[in-house]
């Protein structure tokens, strides 16, 4: 069995959910496509900045989201203890939230669907169809393919579709490590890289963009994913579909040009940042210089760095 969308989008985490969102809301035909049944959870600090409630009011969410426990800033422990208040920002909240996994992606997974997206869950994707050199579709466990104008790869860091278009990705970050919690059985420490300032480049080939973690989207040395994925899944879902009306799936250069705007020479601070902080003499001298600079407004400039850029749009009156 095949069957046609405009859009198919491959993963239905927050950047997938956003970009299933925006496309839907613009009354393109969307699918998304997950291997797992929500409510499913990942590993996750669970931690959303300001900028992603931003973004969660943005798509309609503000009622919900102001539901979550609140928190108004950070404590980073380096080995001196920082308290970091979130900073204040035009049109931005000046606080951020803590929320299961379980119960973020659920919600905007439902909040896509109600925009008008088609939902298939328990559907893995196995690889990217392609076509003289464009990506068309993609074929699911069991055989059977997904055609579509435009796939949005929102497939999380090990990305499937990348990995089946045989693109490397490369990684300009650290290893996120998370202490068991309660509700693991486990006492053991866990690690996870986590793919940041962008794992591939340019964001898009031939029928096909990649958004979130696929991406590599993640912030720079606060290391942020969620409010990155809903920023570059709204795009995704955005361009795909202007360069749908009007050119077609061969072409999506208005999504380079859009991420490069935001982010671009953030994030390429960010990996010279990193580059510098991976030589240890370097990071432990930078971190003692820190340590003396009691200056919250610095440390927190570092952290949360995306602190002097603009804010998004504000939410739609509907
Ligand atoms: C330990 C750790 C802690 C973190 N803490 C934070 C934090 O506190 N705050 C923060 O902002 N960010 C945090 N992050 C980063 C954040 O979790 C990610 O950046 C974010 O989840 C990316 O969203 P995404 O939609 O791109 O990918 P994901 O949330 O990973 O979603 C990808 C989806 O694709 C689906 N999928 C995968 N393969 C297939 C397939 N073959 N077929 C169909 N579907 C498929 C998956 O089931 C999944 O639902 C943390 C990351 C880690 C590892």
């Amino acid at each position: 069995m095949t069957q046609h969308f405009d859009v198919a989008i491959v993963g239905g985490g927050p950047a997938g959910s956003a970009a299933a969102w925006q496309a839907a809301r613009t009354g393109a035909s969307v699918v998304v496509l997950d291997k797992a049944t929500f409510p499913r959870d990942k590993p996750c600090g669970d931690g959303l900045t300001p900028r992603a409630v931003s973004f969660l009011q943005k798509m309609g969410l503000a009622d919900a989201v102001a539901s979550f426990y609140r928190v108004s800033g950070a404590r980073v422990f380096s080995p001196s203890e920082w308290n970091l208040a979130f900073p204040k920002r035009p049109g931005m909240p000046d606080h951020g939230h803590v929320v299961r996994r379980t119960a973020l992606d659920a919600l905007l997974l439902e909040n896509a669907h109600a925009a008008g997206a088609e939902v298939r869950q328990g559907a893995e994707v196995i690889a990217p169809i392609v076509d003289d050199g464009r990506v068309i579709g993609v074929t699911l466990r069991g055989g059977e393919r997904v055609v579509a104008d435009a796939v949005i790869a929102a497939d999380g860091a090990y990305s499937p579709v990348k990995r089946g278009l045989r693109l490397d990705s490369k990684y300009h970050g650290y290893s996120a490590i998370a202490r068991s919690a309660p509700r693991c059985p486990s006492t053991a420490l866990q690690a996870w890289r986590l793919p940041m300032g962008f794992t591939a480049w340019p964001p898009w080939r031939p029928g096909v963009l990649f958004a979130g973690d696929a991406l590599g989207a993640a912030r720079p040395v606060s290391g942020a994913g969620i409010s990155k994925a809903l920023q570059s899944g709204m795009a995704a879902g955005e361009c795909a579909v202007a360069a749908l009306v009007n050119g077609g799936p061969d072409d999506f250069t208005n999504y380079a040009q859009r991420v490069e705007a935001d982010w671009g020479s953030e994030y390429r601070r960010g990996r010279f940042f990193h580059r510098l902080i991976g030589v240890p003499a370097v990071a432990n001298a930078g971190i003692k210089v820190l340590d003396k600079v009691n200056h919250p407004g610095v440390r927190s400039h570092l952290l949360f760095w995306e602190g002097w850029g603009s804010a998004p749009d504000q939410p739609p009156n509907n």
